[in-house]
């Protein structure tokens, strides 16, 4: 049995399967990821000096010029192959609940049902004092006037991204993905160098683990199923074994 053929046993006789993606399933969108060799975002800057808390209550100014138009640079990406194979998945009720470190929002554009982002995400910022959510536009319109920190329309509290920075506790959905890894069959992770916890530790909780990656991860030693390659290929390939070859994948693309 080759690795693609396993891969389809393992998710038929899950009764349960969730799907861990990171940025490596978004890197064919055009985003890059943090740790590929030569094109990883860690190569030109160092994500916990922009992207961390420290950087936006110490230095805003960097925090938001920086770090902040990182996060927005994400907006126009479009879903890729992998993304749109996960949706079908879903559908087809292959996999029971999709779990993401990503902040890009391309499962959901790529209509994915239902999705824990447990890092957050860059649909929207929220007041740190009063908790109300400004939509991405306001909030560079409020940058744009060259008010850094952004203040609150409404309580001029300080506005900050919904997105997990590093320094940040994780969102109470963080908790459900883990009960739902630890009642689940198969954990798959996509896309991830599986560097970055707590959510790396679901690897260590789950029954069943596959992992598909371009380069290595920190699990892979302990894989029940390791595939490496292009997760957009990779995904084809068992999409058209579950469906004997003759899926209608193009048809969703
Ligand atoms: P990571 O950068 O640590 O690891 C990405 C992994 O994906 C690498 O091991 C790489 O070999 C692999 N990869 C790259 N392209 C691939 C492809 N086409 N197919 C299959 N695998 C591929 O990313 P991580 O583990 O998600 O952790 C980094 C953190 O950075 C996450 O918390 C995430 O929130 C954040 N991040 C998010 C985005 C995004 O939302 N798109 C982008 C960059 C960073």
């Amino acid at each position: 049995m080759d690795k693609i053929e396993r891969a389809v046993a393992l998710i038929r006789s899950s009764r349960k399967t969730i799907v861990l993606t990171g940025a490596g399933i978004s890197t064919e969108s055009g985003i890059p990821d943090f740790r590929s060799p030569g094109t990883g975002l860690w190569e030109k800057i160092d994500p916990m000096e922009v992207l961390s808390t420290k950087a936006l209550y110490q230095n805003p100014e960097h925090f938001y010029q920086v770090g902040f138009q990182m996060l927005i640079s994400m907006d126009d990406a479009e879903p890729n192959k992998a993304h749109e194979i996960l949706t079908k998945l879903e559908r087809e009720g292959y996999i029971d609940l999709l779990v993401t470190q990503n902040i890009d929002n391309l499962h959901q554009k790529a209509g994915s049902m239902e999705v824990l982002e447990v890092h957050g995400h860059t649909r929207s910022c929220y007041c740190l004092n009063c908790g109300m959510e400004v939509s991405m536009v306001d909030m560079n319109r409020i940058l744009q006037k060259g008010e850094i920190p952004p203040k609150c329309p409404d309580c001029e509290g300080t506005l900050r991204p919904s997105v997990v920075l590093f320094g940040d506790s994780l969102p109470p959905c963080f908790d459900r993905a883990w009960s739902e890894v630890e009642n689940g069959e198969l954990l798959i992770v996509i896309g991830s160098s599986l560097e970055v916890g707590p959510v790396n530790y679901l690897a260590n909780i789950c029954k069943q683990l596959m992992i598909i990656n371009l380069g290595r991860t920190t699990y892979d030693q302990q894989a029940d199923l390791l595939i490496q390659g292009s997760a957009s290929q990779i995904l084809e390939q068992i999409y058209e074994k579950l469906h004997g070859n003759k899926g209608n994948l193009n048809e969703c693309l």
